[in-house]
């Protein structure tokens, strides 16, 4: 499921919200001694899970040659940094096995 990127934003909001409540009422139900020092904890998990839930619902991502730009997620390069992308809709399985099939009858033909 991608949203576009303001709205993937404000349900990663909700979830990041959800997600601090749960991971507080962890923190504060767990056998620890509670101080500051280990008090930031569930605000760091519920920053966490918000941006990775922004970043699992965007359709804009990360570029991942690391020049910082944000881009849709179908594109094939970085049209900033020229980085080529793995496309997750190229699966190459099907393919491959399709080519070994034919490569396997034709060592059978050359062979009969
Ligand atoms: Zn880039």
């Amino acid at each position: 499921m991608k949203l576009s990127d303001g709205s993937a934003r404000g349900v990663a909001v909700l979830v990041g919200i959800v997600a601090f409540v749960v991971a507080m009422n962890v923190y504060i139900l767990m056998p620890i001694q509670h101080s500051f020092r280990t008090a930031w904890a569930p605000y760091i998990l519920a920053w966490l899970v918000y941006r990775l839930a922004w970043a699992r619902l965007s359709v804009l991502r990360r570029c991942p040659g690391g020049c910082g730009a944000r881009i849709y997620y179908r594109v094939e390069s970085c049209p900033h940094c020229l980085t080529p992308l793995p496309s997750r809709e190229k699966d190459p399985g099907p393919k491959a096995f399709h080519d070994e099939l034919r490569a396997a009858e034709l060592a059978r033909t050359e062979r009969g």
